[in-house]
């Protein structure tokens, strides 16, 4: 059995436990997209190994990673429920790109909604 109580296993875990909280909230966690979670997940263990300090980022930049690795497989999420209706939906970014309390953002507005693992109750689970 794994030793979880490592200090980057659970700064891995929570980050893991926000994207997923999130694509729940969107209604779009399936096999898929949790198992693309798990691969960025996997592949930043070497980036917190590498930069410790970075730790706090980590959950940013895994929500960043998931991003980008779904806009091929389910298109653009999480989508800006501000602009949902537009003719050119866009998706919430992560803001600040690098840094630590990443929120949810609409670039558009410029306003932050939500913290990351935060989204239910902005966003329906139905697309
Ligand atoms: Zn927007």
């Amino acid at each position: 059995m794994k030793d979880l109580s490592r200090p980057e296993d659970r700064v891995l875990l929570s980050a893991r436990a926000a994207v997923v909280r999130d694509l729940q909230a969107c209604g779009v966690a399936d096999a898929g997209s949790v198992s693309i979670v798990e691969s960025a997940v996997a592949d930043r263990r070497w980036w917190l190994e590498e930069w410790p300090e970075g730790a706090p980022y980590l959950a940013g930049q895994i929500a960043q990673d998931v991003q980008d690795a779904l806009l091929p497989a389910i298109g653009r999420w999480p989508l800006c429920p501000l602009h949902e209706d537009d003719a050119a939906p866009h998706e919430l970014r992560i803001s600040p790109d690098l840094g630590s309390d990443p929120r949810w953002s609409c670039e558009e507005y410029e306003v932050s909604l939500a913290p990351l693992g935060a989204l239910e109750g902005w966003v329906s689970p139905v697309h």
